[in-house]
This record gives structure tokens, sequence and C-alpha cells, in this order.
């Protein structure tokens, strides 16, 4: 295993395109480590939420940045790897949509972006690493050996994120989630720093009609080309 020849291997797309799940199975296929950089954002949003920061002032934001401690410290229970704000596990707090309706405001920040960034690539320093988010093949890692970019019609996602927020909280409805994957994907991909938009080298990957075997078939084939255990 050691003697593999290991890349970086970026999924960027819209919201709810199914990028965490993918990127986790292709990571877990490959023995990789998988990162989750929206989390990371939606990490630093609970924090200034909770203590009432002001992030339209740029002063407050980068002094508000040095109190922040993100880690992704492995679960055995769930067997996956979780997001820690200041020693505090926030993964499944971070989820809900109080966080998904400020997260892509702060993700805008300059100061943000940068203070993500530059732990999101120490942390693909030995490579091994799958990450998924909306600029890791165009920003974090433009040189990464696989960028996959991940679309899906509109009504598909909605109804995906629908069905997993309501599991939580049955009192959402198909409107809210509707309008908060709009509002994100707009302000994503319209924002001044890092705007989400598919790296040139990136393969897209629809999977609208796509299952979940197929579409990480698909990938792991990608992986191996370029990893060159495949022709
Ligand atoms: O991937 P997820 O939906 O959890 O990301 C939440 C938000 O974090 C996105 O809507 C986007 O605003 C922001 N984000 C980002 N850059 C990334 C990952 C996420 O701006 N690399």
């Amino acid at each position: 295993m050691e003697s593999k020849r290991k890349i970086i291997i970026t999924i960027d797309g819209w919201s709810s395109c199914g990028k965490s799940t993918l990127a986790k199975q292709l990571a877990k296929e490959l023995d990789y480590v998988y990162i989750d950089s929206g989390a990371m954002y939606r990490a630093i949003t609970l924090y200034f939420l909770r203590n009432h920061i002001d992030w339209t002032k740029p002063k407050i934001v980068a002094s508000t940045l040095q109190d922040i401690k993100l880690e992704f410290i492995y679960n055995p229970k769930s067997k996956q790897s979780e997001i820690h704000l200041n020693g505090e596990n926030v993964e499944y707090l971070i989820r809900d949509l109080i966080i998904a309706e400020k997260v892509s405001e702060v993700a805008a920040i300059k100061a943000v972006r940068e203070f993500a960034v530059a732990q999101q690539q120490k942390m693909g320093k030995n490579k091994g690493i799958v990450m998924d988010g909306r600029d890791i093949g165009t920003v974090v890692f433009p040189k990464a050996s696989l960028k996959i970019f991940m679309v899906a019609d509109n009504a598909i996602r909605v109804e995906r994120r629908f069905k997993e927020l309501y599991e939580k909280n049955p009192n959402i409805t198909l409107n809210e989630v509707k309008n908060n994957l709009e509002m994100r994907d707009y302000i994503d991909s319209h924002r001044e720093n890092s705007p989400l938009r598919k790296a040139e080298d990136a393969i897209e990957l629809d999977n609208t009609h796509l299952g979940m075997k197929e579409q990480l078939e698909m990938a792991v084939g990608w992986a191996k080309e370029r990893i060159g255990e495949k022709k």
C-alpha cells in the first residue's frame, strides 16, 4: 500500500450534488484521507453566530479568526472524521439549516477563505487525499491529478437535501430547502473571492440519473488511471 503513488483528488460542484457521499466512498476505496472543506466554513459560521460576531467588519473578522481552531478527528463510532471547533465536536450541529442560511455569506469573506485555504493546503501536503468543496480544484489544489466537477438537476438536488434534513427536523419544508440551495448556489458562484466554477481540466460528472455505485466505479476508474494502476 505504501509504495502506491499518492495523488490529490478534488471534487467540486453545486450544493447537494452528492459530493461528500462520493468523496467519502472514493477515499475509503483508495485508503485516502477525506476532507470536507464545507464543514470548515460551516464551523466558522457557527462560531460567528454563537458569539454574535459582526462579520461585515474586517477587523473583527480578523481578530475572531485567531480564536478559532478547527480539527478533523476520526470517530470510530461513525467511522468518519468529524470536525471539531475549539475542541468541541460540531459535526452534527453544523448541518442545521440555520448554518446553511448564513454560511455562503461567511464563506465569501476574503479573510475567512484565506484562513480555511491555508489549512486545507497543509492537509494535502502528503497527498493521498480526497477533498470536496467549491474551489478545491481551482484555488486550493490547482495542480491536483484528478479533478471532478459534480452537477445534477435542481429538482433532484432539492429532493436529496430535503430527505436528509427532514430526518432531523420534520418541520422543514421543501420550499425552505429549495430557497436555501438556490441562494447558496447564487452567492457561491457570484462572489468575488474564489467563485464556484469548473476548473478547465476537471471532469464533469452529472449524477442526475446515476446510482451511487455507478458514480463510484467511474471515479475509482479515473483515480486508478492517474495513480498508474490502470492503462
Ligand atoms: O459543502 P457544503 O454544502 O457543506 O458547503 C457549505 C458552504 O460552504 C457552501 O455553500 C459554500 O458557501 C461554502 N464553501 C466554500 N468553499 C468550499 C466549500 C464550501 O465556499 N471549498
